[in-house]
């Protein structure tokens, strides 16, 4: 396997945003736009401001979940998907709000053919040597075939909203097997753990976008990878009172995040 460095998708700005109006109409690559916190997901947050028609002016590329919790989201290519309860993906109307979402302009800075099965600990471990600095955050698109992927979603929750703890304990799950898609997602530095989810937080979409949702374990056996590096943050906390009053430092969030993100 060797690693080459690309030219893909020289279609966004590369260059830092400048004052004034010169690269107003050119978005950014490689910048993450989050809404909210994952500390906040995980005490209940569930209802945001950002319409996925304001997400979408962020960014082509990313993962989220609705208001009310109301299934996972996936961007690709500029289109956002839902996955409702029974892992079924539909696009979403852009109408509907988030209250966490991470997108960016996905530039691949380095690509690397796969040809070899991998379980997720050998491929986090190839995404780990490819990116090599640890402490920027890193978008990664795998495209290829899978010998398995394990995902789940969320059902949609009614007021008083309980903790993501309790919601995730029902969580429906599935398992697809021989399938071919794309996953893409995030690398989160430790440090920023509470902010967004350390280490890996990915989604998968099936290659004729019918289902999905957020990945708890798979094995690829071959296809593209494709990795960037972020530096660049966009972090829009909410101004609600839901976020207010949320407890964003308790005890034990490492494990309560591993627990509700985790595999
Ligand atoms: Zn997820």
């Amino acid at each position: 396997m060797r690693g080459i460095k690309t030219g893909l998708l020289r279609d966004v700005e590369t260059r830092p945003r400048i004052a004034g109006d010169a690269f107003k109409s050119k978005p950014v690559a490689n910048r993450l736009y989050q809404t909210s916190t994952m500390a906040a997901l995980l005490d209940a947050v569930y209802d945001g401001e950002t319409t996925l028609d304001e997400l979408l002016q962020h960014g082509n590329f990313g993962l989220g979940t609705f208001n009310a919790l109301d299934g996972e989201m996936i961007v690709t290519n500029g289109v956002a998907r839902q996955f409702r309860a029974e892992g079924v993906a539909a696009q979403a109307p852009g109408s509907l709000k988030t209250p966490f979402a991470c997108v960016t302009y996905f530039e691949p800075e380095q690509c690397f053919n796969i040809d070899r099965p991998l379980g997720k600990e050998g491929f986090e471990a190839e995404v780990d040597r490819l990116v090599g600095n640890p402490n920027l955050f890193a978008a990664v698109r795998f495209t290829g075939q899978f010998e398995r992927v394990e995902t789940r979603t969320v059902f949609c929750q009614c007021q008083p909203y309980p903790h993501m703890l309790e919601v995730v304990k029902k969580q429906p799950t599935f398992s697809m097997e021989s399938v071919n898609g794309t996953m893409i997602g995030f690398r989160t530095p430790a440090y920023m753990q509470g902010v967004n989810v350390a280490g890996y937080h990915v989604h998968f979409l099936t290659e004729d976008c019918a289902r999905g949702g957020h990945v708890t374990d798979y094995k690829v056996t071959r296809g593209q990878l494709e990795v960037a590096t972020i530096a660049d943050l966009d972090i829009r906390l909410p101004r609600t009172q839901q976020f207010a009053q949320a407890n964003l430092n308790p005890e034990h969030l490492h494990d309560a995040i591993m627990e509700a993100e985790g595999g």
